[in-house]
C-alpha cells in the first residue's frame, strides 16, 4: 500500500522525545516521505511545553529540508465533555490537531465517560484526528465512535506504537481490529501514525500495515495514501 506521510510525532518540545523540528523533517526526507506533521504534546502533559510554544508555531516555516511539515499538537482530552488543553484561538493557526486521552490527564471512566469525551472532543471545529483510540485502558463503544467519526469527519487513528507488544496501552490489536472492521463496514477512513518520540520512528507503520493486510482494509480509505487525501481532513490550507 502507498503511504507517503506520517502526522503523529514528537519532538524535544513534548518533554520526553528526543529530536528537534529539523532533525525529523530530515528523517521524513530521508525516508522519502511526501509530509510530516510535528504534533508534540499540549501543555498539560507533564514536561511538555507552554501554550506559548504553539501560538508561535507560526514562526516556523512549513517546508525544512526539501519536506513539507505541518506543524500541530497532541492536545490531552481532559474531561469526559471532551474539553481539551489549548483554546481555539491557538488552534486556529494550527496545520493539524489530534486529540487523545492520556492517563496523567484523564481518569478512565465508565464506557459511555470515555466514548462521550472523544465525540464532545470530535465536535471541536479544529480537531482532526483522534489519536490511539485502540488504548484498552479506556473501554469505548467502538460503534459509536466509528460513526461520530463519519458523521464528523474527524479520523480515527491506528497508532502503530499502540501495537508494540511492550507498549503500556492495553488490549489494542484486539481493538483496532474492531474500529478497522466497522470502518470497512461502514466505509470509513482511517490514518496510520507512528507516535515516533524519536527521528528514526518516523513513518514506521509496520504494524499498522499487517493489521491493515490481514483485514484486507481497502486502500482507498487509508489517508496516508496521498496528501490530497489527507487535506481534506486537516486544517491546513482551509485558512487565509
Ligand atoms: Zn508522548
Ligand atoms: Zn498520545
Amino acid at each position: 500500500m502507498r503511504d507517503v506521510l506520517d502526522v503523529h510525532t514528537h519532538t524535544l518540545a513534548s518533554g520526553h522525545a528526543y529530536n528537534t523540528i529539523w532533525e525529523m523533517a530530515r528523517s521524513a526526507k530521508e525516508k522519502g516521505l511526501a509530509l510530516l506533521g510535528i504534533t508534540d504534546h499540549a501543555p498539560q502533559m507533564p514536561g511538555s511545553s507552554h501554550e506559548f510554544y504553539f501560538s508561535n508555531l507560526k514562526a516556523v516555516p512549513r517546508t525544512l529540508e526539501g519536506i513539507t511539515v505541518l506543524q500541530g499538537v497532541e492536545l490531552n482530552i481532559m474531561d469526559y465533555s471532551g474539553n481539551v488543553d489549548l483554546p481555539e484561538t491557538i488552534l486556529c493557526s494550527m496545520d493539524v490537531v489530534i486529540a487523545s486521552l492520556h492517563t496523567p490527564c484523564i481518569r478512565p471512566g465508565t464506557i459511555d465517560e470515555n466514548t462521550s469525551a472523544y465525540i464532545e472532543a470530535m465536535k471541536n471545529p479544529y480537531i482532526n484526528i483522534i489519536g490511539h483510540p485502540d488504548d484498552g485502558r479506556y473501554e469505548i463503544d467502538y460503534e459509536r465512535l466509528v460513526t461520530a467519526s463519519k458523521e464528523m469527519g474527524v479520523l480515527l487513528e491506528i497508532n502503530n506504537s499502540s501495537l508494540n507488544p511492550e507498549g503500556l496501552r492495553k488490549n489494542t490489536v484486539a481493538n483496532d481490529r474492531t474500529i478497522l472492521e466497522l470502518c470497512k463496514k461502514q466505509q470509513v477512513p482511517v490514518i496510520l501514525g507512528s507516535d515516533a518520540h524519536v527521528a528514526s520512528d518516523i513513518g514506521r507503520h509496520e504494524r499498522a500495515n499487517k493489521l491493515l493486510a490481514e483485514l484486507d482494509f481497502p486502500e482507498k480509505l487509508v489517508a496516508n495514501r496521498s496528501v490530497e487525501a489527507l487535506m481534506q481532513y486537516i486544517n491546513y490550507g482551509k485558512r487565509d
